[in-house]
């Protein structure tokens, strides 16, 4: 037993952080936690959850129109923004209440605050000192803005969710998951919708092919796509929309602005620079194989290392830490074939790699790709298409990516992701027996490559 008040100090209440403190607790340590906002961070508060809530919310407009087609008489569905926002704070209050119960549950010191370290060993939470033997910083990510006049008329995703009202029309400026995602939202709940990416096609770092399939896609319903410009001013009129300048000088005049333009890793204001943690070029926490920063007693997991910042990714770090450190079985976290899904309409989930990275890291590949209307859609007016992509390394025969635009991807994928992990082959795929009629068998009946 050491002299401090704890053996671990974790800032960061959101999934990094509450995995590592339960295990950590869990393995007998003495843990305090501290979150300066909402238990459960990003992922429950502001994230994952609240936006999958709303994409479920918009996805009802396709399908009250596809009920039509199988003979249901739905007359004409009304929305209510109240209603929804309303029932989501619900759900995220109690989910909010569990993270802390969790907590008091494993005997973890819940703190509220915001924490600087005074030193390696000092911690100070709204004017009090706790002293401790390791820290753990998982104090996420934060929306990053960038510095054009009028820019405080715009939102970022920490805001969207909790709008009084639904915007009529809005321009949300971006090309990765997050603005993918909330166009689908806001276009679904009858908001007109205008993607403004800087770029030359949205959700860059996916398989082209993806990228390709889905701007066609949500463009057919209605999402507005507009590429290689940025926004230069954005001016409040008294009517209370917002004016915006492009960088071409044309102007859209909106309701409402949501920059979805990237996330910065939250390492500013906890007194870093006193311990001389080595930062990286984008201000994240620089961490080895197993966590640990340059200073031998302070670990970082999740959004703040800025490795791949996703839920499931942070609390593997945590998790891993925390047996590491507290539970004598040395882990590290494993971010190969982490697989991942965008929530747009139609969705995409992805796991492996992309067709550009394994023709440069093999050479030697095949493409199985199909391309189709599923069978719900044979009966609806809906026009919407699936992609379904794999990717094999001729030389062992091993899937190395699989990739899909369409209905329910992500729940897909999750599947496939295990044969992938596994290293399962092409010739393991076609020895798959398909589940008839599903969207998923097309995955174990690819035959002929591209
Ligand atoms: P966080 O969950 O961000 O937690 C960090 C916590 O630290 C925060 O609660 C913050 O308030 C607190 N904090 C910061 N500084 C201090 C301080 N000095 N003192 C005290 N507390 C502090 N991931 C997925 O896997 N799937 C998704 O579908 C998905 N959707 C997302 C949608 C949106 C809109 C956003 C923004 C993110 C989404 N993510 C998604 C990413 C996911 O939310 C993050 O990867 C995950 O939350 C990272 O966990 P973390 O523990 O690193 O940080």
């Amino acid at each position: 037993m050491n002299d401090y008040q704890y053996d671990l100090f974790v800032i960061g209440g959101g999934s990094g952080g509450v995995r590592a403190a339960r295990i950590s607790a869990g393995h007998g340590a003495r843990v305090a936690i501290c979150e300066e906002y909402r238990y459960g961070g990003t992922c429950v508060i502001r994230g994952c959850v609240p936006k999958k809530l709303m994409v479920y919310a918009s996805h009802y407009a396709e399908d009250f129109k596809d009920a039509v087609s199988y003979g249901w008489e739905t007359g004409t569905p009304r929305f209510d923004w109240s209603t929804l926002i309303r029932n989501k704070d619900a759900e995220i209050d109690r989910l909010n209440g569990i993270y802390i119960k969790l907590l008091n549950d494993a005997g973890v010191a819940v703190l509220d605050g915001r924490a600087r370290l005074i030193d390696k060993h000092t911690v100070n939470v709204a004017g009090k000192r706790y002293t401790t033997d390791k820290i753990l910083i998982a104090t996420g990510g934060a929306p990053f803005m960038p510095d054009i006049p009028g820019i405080e008329h715009a939102i970022t995703s920490n805001e969207v969710f909790h709008l009084d009202k639904q915007p009529g029309d809005i321009l949300i400026l971006g090309g990765g998951y997050i603005a993918v995602e909330f166009a689908g939202i806001f276009n679904g709940l009858g908001t007109d919708t205008v993607l403004l990416y800087r770029g030359p096609k949205i959700l860059r770092g996916f398989d082209e092919d993806v990228r390709s399939h889905l701007e066609a896609e949500i463009q057919k319903k209605g999402i507005k796509v507009q590429h290689n410009h940025v926004v230069t001013n954005i001016k409040l009129l008294e009517s209370g929309r917002r004016k915006v300048t492009m960088s071409d000088d044309s102007e859209i005049t909106v309701d409402q602005v949501m920059f979805a333009v990237g996330r910065i890793p939250n390492t500013s204001d906890l007194g870093l620079e006193g311990i001389d943690i080595a930062l990286g070029e984008r201000e994240e926490i620089r961490v080895d194989d197993y966590s640990r920063t340059n200073v031998d007693n302070i670990f970082a997991v999740g959004d703040v290392t800025d490795r791949i910042a996703l839920t499931p990714v942070a609390t593997m770090e945590g998790h891993c830490f925390a047996d590491t450190i507290f539970g004598g079985i040395s882990r590290s976290p494993d971010h190969d074939d982490v697989p991942s899904a965008v929530f747009s309409q139609p969705s995409v989930a992805t796991v492996g790699l992309t067709e550009a990275t394994a023709r440069e890291l093999f050479g030697n590949v095949d493409i199985y790709l199909s391309e189709f209307r599923t069978l719900k859609h044979t009966l609806t007016p809906s026009t919407e298409r699936t992609l379904m992509k794999l990717i094999v390394d001729k030389d062992t025969d091993k899937v190395v990516g699989a990739h899909m635009v369409g209905s329910e991807a992500a729940e897909i994928i999750q599947g496939i992701a295990i044969a992938v992990k596994a290293g399962a082959t092409k010739a393991d795929f076609d020895a798959t027996v398909g589940i008839h009629p599903s969207t998923a068998e097309e995955f174990v009946t690819l035959r002929t490559p591209v």
